[in-house]
């Protein structure tokens, strides 16, 4: 529910003479979205989402209650600095509509030419929960490398949530502090500092999926897998790797028994096999489809092998490294990043796994 201001109906009105967007993507939920710089006719609409933002306890700074003439004042100085190269403040508008802001303070330190700092990041309470402050956070990531900057840094209220939305972008966590800062409606809350560094090339490009061919490549996976369970009695999990192309250039079932190997996984099966049809051990563009979130040791060495992207069927709650237990895919660390899709046919190949234990354990199949 959104909480009413009073005095704060005064929305800019977009129009298609205004700035051009910095950054949009492609899917549907973000169809009418616009991420566009903010202008000096932009305050009050910045203004009143401030006073929203605090008044419904989200730590920006601010005690409530915010009036609205320091909300104004705020955010006129705040373009200011954005005039002198010191900010970029960014919005975004649906239907003339001020859904969210974010602001990167370009940090002036001489040792520090690559650092940002990502602040004053604020969703409407409406368009909470509709993907509107990632696309937000990303627009910020691109204009902070196109401004030469490297390393974003933030700190964010452990009270609200904010920091898995963080994490969730890959951000780290270096820790937290408590007492930090008096929460707008009261009593002191702890802040988590995080921190990310941009690659520095161009950023991973969201491809248009086509799920049909994923759930084909996924029931190709799910035969190997049954093929593991049926001919070697090993766990059923089984990988595919297709190449940039579309060809499938490598299959692979589990062979710990089999072969006393303990990294004998499908997906490390799959992507020798794809190494050798290409000779060469990095997979450039290659997509793995493997029926079980990939453990940590797989998911380290789909890094290496440059894999651009994985699809796995069933989440993995005891060993998973796609985020389950571990996120060693998703780790900002790395130099190459892996675009991740989980849950494709993800029922039938968890049903597939489950009916392996209980069959072994006598118990009926379900
Ligand atoms: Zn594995």
């Amino acid at each position: 529910m959104r909480v009413p201001v009073p005095g704060t109906r005064a929305v800019a009105k977009q129009t298609s003479t205004g700035p051009t967007p910095v950054a949009m993507e492609d899917n549907q939920a973000s169809a009418q979205l616009r991420i566009v710089p903010a202008t000096a006719a932009d305050i009050d609409a910045l203004s009143a989402l401030l006073v929203e933002t605090v008044a419904s306890n989200g730590s920006v700074g601010f005690m409530h209650p915010l009036p609205m003439e320091q909300a104004r004042a705020f955010w006129t100085a705040a373009l200011e600095e954005a005039g002198q190269g010191r900010r970029v403040v960014l919005c975004a508008w649906r239907d003339g509509e001020l859904l969210a802001t974010g602001s990167l303070a370009l940090v002036q330190a001489p040792s520090q030419p690559h650092r940002a700092e990502l602040t004053k990041v604020m969703t409407a309470p409406a368009a909470r929960g509709a993907g509107v402050g990632a696309i937000l956070v990303r627009a910020l990531e691109q204009v902070a490398r196109e401004r030469g900057r490297r390393l974003l840094t933030l700190d964010a209220s452990l009270v609200e949530g904010a920091t898995s939305f963080y994490r969730r972008l890959g951000y780290h966590t270096t820790g937290d502090i408590p007492e930090y800062a008096y929460k707008p409606l009261g009593g002191l809350g702890a802040t988590r500092i995080m921190w990310k560094l941009l690659d520095a090339r161009e950023p991973m490009r969201v491809t248009a999926v086509d799920r049909a061919i994923d759930e084909r490549h996924m029931c190709h996976a799910l035969d190997l897998a049954e093929r593991a369970e049926k001919e070697f009695d090993e766990i059923p999990v089984g990988a595919v790797v297709v190449s940039a192309a579309g060809e499938v250039i490598g299959e692979g079932w589990n062979r710990n028994i089999l072969d006393h190997d303990p990294s004998a996984h499908a997906e490390i099966m799959a992507m020798r096999q794809a190494g050798q049809a290409l000779s060469n051990h990095r997979l450039v563009g290659a997509t793995l489809y493997v029926t079980l979130e990939p453990c940590a040791m797989c998911a380290m060495a789909l890094v290496h092998a440059r894999i651009a992207r994985v699809v796995y069927g069933a989440a993995d709650p005891k060993t998973g490294a796609c985020g389950s237990v571990f996120d060693v895919i998703g780790d900002p660390r790395h130099n190459h990043r892996v675009q991740v899709q989980g849950g494709v046919l993800g029922e039938e190949a968890g049903r597939r796994l489950t009916n392996y234990f209980r069959a072994k354990r006598g118990k009926p199949l379900v």
